[in-house]
């Protein structure tokens, strides 16, 4: 059975917005949308890798505070904020959501949108073929792992941190562009598991909306892209769903 949609129901998606103290338009940029797209909206869903680096709640370093307060004004305003670790902040904790009003799901998640059911994720779970990437996944993401890392002083952190991103680019860098982008069976296989005809994720910076057919259904997974030279997001409302670019 099709819901009737809500025409006040207008939830809202971005991934991978990246903010970075050497970034700071993009910060700009993110908290104007904030302060307008999404202070009138019912839910923001934030599809993980809000910031290029996340190395524990302690740390505080940049503009940070300012993105804190923006979030906790767009809670406080009364929309929901829900958030999906990324692979670049997925150390963000309890104190940072206790900062904010934003609330952690885990990934992937199934979200009621309006009425239907939608698997929402990061997308890096997806991307099967870099097996690399997945080896090194399968190792931070344990508790124990975490655990260690966060009982390092945060300068340790900071620095661990710099060096793993300086070898992430490494890696982009020699890595086919194919093998970085998701792994068709492996999407197949996420929308059977989860019994839903939509899937929305980030990650690969390849923002675009794919129709297709799972099981002869009509399936449609929707790719937001980086804020890196412009904004993405994608608006759910009067049951329609529309990728959009924010120019910058
Ligand atoms: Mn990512």
């Amino acid at each position: 059975m099709t819901p009737v949609p809500d025409p006040a129901a207008r939830y809202l998606f971005v991934s991978d917005v990246h903010l970075d103290a050497e970034a700071p338009e993009a910060q700009r940029q993110f908290l104007e949308f904030l302060r307008t797209h999404a202070a009138g909206a019912r839910v923001l869903y934030i599809l993980g890798d809000l910031f290029e680096s996340w190395v524990g709640d302690d740390d505080a370093e940049g503009d940070r505070s300012a993105v804190l307060a923006g979030l906790r004004a767009l809670t406080a305003g009364g929309v929901a904020c829900f958030l999906l670790h990324g692979n670049r902040d997925f150390l963000i904790g309890g104190d940072f959501c206790r900062d904010t009003g934003c609330q952690l799901l885990p990934d992937p998640v199934i979200a009621a949108i309006d009425g239907e059911r939608v698997l929402l994720t990061h997308g890096d779970a997806l991307c099967t073929d870099d097996h690399a990437y997945q080896e090194l996944r399968s190792i931070v993401r344990t508790p124990a792992w975490q655990g260690r890392f966060l009982s390092l002083p945060l300068s340790d952190r900071q620095l661990l941190a710099n060096e793993a991103r300086a070898g992430s680019r490494a890696h982009t860098a020699r890595t086919i562009p194919k093998i970085m982008d998701v792994n068709a069976a492996a999407v197949t296989a996420a929308f059977k598991a989860a019994r839903v005809r939509r899937i929305i994720h980030g990650h690969t910076h390849r923002p675009a909306v794919h129709d297709a057919l799972v099981d002869g259904q009509p399936a449609q997974r929707i790719v937001l892209g980086a804020w890196y030279e412009q904004g993405s997001y994608v608006v759910y409302e009067s049951g329609r769903y529309e990728l959009r670019s924010l120019p910058r």
